[in-house]
This record gives C-alpha cells, sequence and structure tokens, in this order.
C-alpha cells in the first residue's frame, strides 16, 4: 500500500487531494491547524498541528505504520518515510487578504518557514538512508511578474516567463523563493520534487467568506445575498480578467505530475480567460436572477492573467475539462446550501 502525507489537509485544496488518495486505496495522513470545515476528513490519520514548530514536522514525517500511532513511541527501526508528500499548507487568501499590505510579513514568513522545516526534516530522513520520498510543492500564478500582466487581453503566461522576476505581490516572491528552495533540494540532496504553480482554483468546500474567499466563491455569495433585480458589489470595473480552475481538474492534473518524471516547474490552470464582470453573469444565471454591479475600489491585482498550457499538455498529456460555466453552477449550488444551513443555524438560535 502506498503512503502519503498531506500537508494543508484541512484546507480546500488539501482536502480535496486526501479523498482522491483515499480512493486510489493510499494510507494517509493529513495534517493542519484545523480540520476541515465543510466535511469530515478522510484521512486514516489526522494531526492538528503548526509546521512553523520544527519539532512538529521532523516528527509528521515519520511514518509509523498503518495503525497511526503519531503520539506513540515506537522502536526506531519501525519507522520508515512516506513514500508522497502533498505540501499545500500556506497563509492564504483571496485579493482581500493578500493585496492590502497589511498581512505581508506573516505571509512571507509563515509560509517560508513551514516550507525550510518540511524540506529539512525530509533530508533528515535522506541522510538516515531512507530516500523513498517525493514531494509536490504548489506555487501560483502570483509568481509571474507584473508588467506582463497590464492588460486583460492576456494572451497566457508560459512557465518561462517568470523570469526576470517581479511578482505583483509579497505573497508571489515567498511562492518564488519556495520553488527555487524546493528545486535546490532537488539538485543538491536528491530528493525528487514536482511544482506546479496553481491558477485560482475553485470549487466546492472552499472559504466563501470571512475575508480570505476568492473571486468566484465571493461573487456566488453575493448573488445569492440578493434576489432577482438586486445590486453587488465589485471591485474595480470588472473588466480585469482571469481563468479559473475547477478543483477536479486541479486534483487530477497534480495526481498526474507526481506520477510523471517531469521536474520542471509547470503551470496547472485553465485557459479560458474571462473578465470579472462575465463571472458575475455566470454566477447570476447559476442563480437563475437578474443582477446589477456597483463598481467600488478594492484591491485588485494585476489587470489581466490567463494560463498557458503548451508545456502541461506536452509532458503529461492533460488539459482542464470543466468548462467555467459549469463550474460555476456547481460551485454556486454549494454556496447557496452553506448559506441556508448557516440561516437555519441562526434562526434556531434566536428560537
Ligand atoms: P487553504 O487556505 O484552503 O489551505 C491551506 C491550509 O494550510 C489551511 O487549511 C491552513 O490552516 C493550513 N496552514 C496554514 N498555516 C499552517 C501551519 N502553520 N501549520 C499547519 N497548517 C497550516 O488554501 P488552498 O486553496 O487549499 O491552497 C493550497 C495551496 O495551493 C497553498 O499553498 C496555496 O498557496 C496554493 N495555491 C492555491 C491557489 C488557489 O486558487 N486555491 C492558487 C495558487 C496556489
Amino acid at each position: 500500500m502506498k503512503t502519503a502525507l498531506v500537508l494543508g489537509a484541512g484546507g480546500f485544496i488539501g482536502s480535496h487531494m486526501v479523498k482522491r488518495l483515499k480512493s486510489e486505496r493510499y494510507w494517509v495522513r493529513g495534517v493542519d491547524l484545523k480540520h476541515p470545515e465543510f466535511s469530515r476528513h478522510q484521512a486514516d490519520e489526522f494531526i492538528i498541528g503548526d509546521l512553523r514548530d520544527k519539532s512538529f514536522v521532523n516528527r509528521v514525517v515519520e511514518y509509523k505504520g498503518q495503525m497511526g500511532n503519531f503520539f506513540n513511541l515506537i522502536p526506531y527501526k519501525m519507522i520508515s518515510s512516506f513514500d508522497e508528500i502533498y505540501q499545500f499548507a500556506a497563509d492564504m487568501g483571496g485579493a482581500g487578504f493578500i493585496f492590502t499590505g497589511e498581512n505581508d510579513a506573516e505571509i512571507m514568513h509563515n509560509s517560508a518557514t513551514i516550507n525550510l522545516n518540511l524540506l529539512d526534516a525530509i533530508k533528515k530522513t535522506y541522510d538516515m538512508g531512507r530516500k523513498n520520498t517525493k514531494v509536490f510543492y504548489s506555487s501560483s500564478a502570483c509568481v509571474y511578474p507584473q508588467e506582463i500582466q497590464e492588460e486583460t487581453n492576456n494572451p497566457g503566461l508560459r512557465e518561462e516567463d517568470a523570469y526576470p522576476a517581479n511578482p505583483d505581490s509579497e505573497y508571489g516572491w515567498e511562492k518564488l523563493f519556495s520553488e527555487r528552495l524546493y528545486l535546490t533540494f532537488m539538485r543538491n540532496h536528491g530528493i525528487p520534487v514536482r511544482v506546479a504553480r496553481y491558477h485560482n482554483i475553485y470549487g466546492p468546500e472552499r472559504t466563501w467568506e470571512g475575508g480570505r474567499e476568492k473571486a468566484p466563491a465571493a461573487i456566488c455569495r453575493k448573488v445569492a445575498s440578493v434576489s432577482s433585480g438586486g445590486t453587488i458589489e465589485c471591485w474595480g470595473d470588472g473588466e480585469q480578467t482571469r481563468s479559473f480552475l475547477y478543483i477536479d481538474d486541479c486534483i487530477e492534473a497534480t495526481r498526474r505530475l507526481m506520477e510523471s518524471n517531469c521536474t520542471e516547474v509547470i503551470n496547472i490552470g485553465s485557459e479560458e480567460m474571462v473578465t470579472i464582470n462575465r463571472l458575475i453573469r455566470l454566477a447570476a444565471n447559476a442563480a437563475g436572477k437578474e443582477i446589477d454591479v456597483e463598481h467600488v475600489s478594492g484591491p485588485l491585482g494585476v489587470r489581466g492573467r490567463n494560463s498557458q498550457n503548451d508545456r502541461i499538455r506536452e509532458v503529461l498529456d492533460w488539459d482542464y475539462n470543466v468548462p467555467l460555466s459549469d463550474g460555476i453552477h456547481r460551485t454556486y449550488a454549494w454556496v447557496e446550501s452553506q448559506m441556508v444551513v448557516r440561516e437555519t443555524a441562526q434562526d434556531l438560535q434566536t428560537a
């Protein structure tokens, strides 16, 4: 049986990855500061802990057998290493979290510390002769330079466009640093790493309120909150462009990358670029509502961003499958159901 460690397993992509690995009969340990918010985790063992703590990370990478036993002392000889580690843990959020500047120090410090701790811990296992672990690192489209994303009709960001570097946020700089960190541990210590740059992953069970939500979930929430004919706010003129990748496509591409021999950093995204105004119309269609938009000022990020997928098509024979209109229908239905659950709970409390 193959074994996997999923870091950030209480988050959006990590919790979906745990489900996928279980469906492939892996033994899975999930680790996070919190349990998944929207469904019960499916890991064989789920450990709550802080990956900024080096000694915790040293213990987290040790596999102690199918009974779990993370908290038990077992004979040294019975400890082995995970076959695969998926690193999704990061201080993360949408434009309202990343682009205000208020969270920059925490974003850089927390995420870099997690990545440094993890690679150090894996290197220790390699030094002890246990050299079976392959690592996946989730980087981001936010690494690409701002000056090639100033037009709405972005032709698509190719992997090599990342240099000369000039990301538009500290979040992007940390991702770029950590990409390079993982690649150095592959070059100098022989640890096999796989690195993907995710482009706006969305779908059910992603945060939809509270300040860390991203555009698709935020727009679905706003549309669900008003009646037909109502007005919602949109940051900026809504003509800024992005592409969005449905979570199932993201998980499939990540699994393919992990199974492959591809050691170059690769885009995982959709090439279906839309304006935010179009995204709002798709959510309104999903809701069956007429929606007016009031454009207000807010944190925006770059003007135009799109994925360019030639490399991943060539290397992994992967392409995105779920059209944005379908994905937004599914996401809208899920966000709306969450809002009903929330309202019912509030009604019961006040009754
Ligand atoms: P998420 O915020 O839902 O999940 C990240 C998880 O990491 C959270 O559950 C959080 O509690 C956990 N975490 C943070 N700090 C921790 C710590 N110190 N110790 C233990 N756990 C900690 O984010 P996501 O959307 O699932 O993204 C997963 C990864 O993919 C992140 O690294 C993110 O930067 C990257 N990424 C995501 C997207 C996207 O659109 N979702 C795009 C590009 C890159």
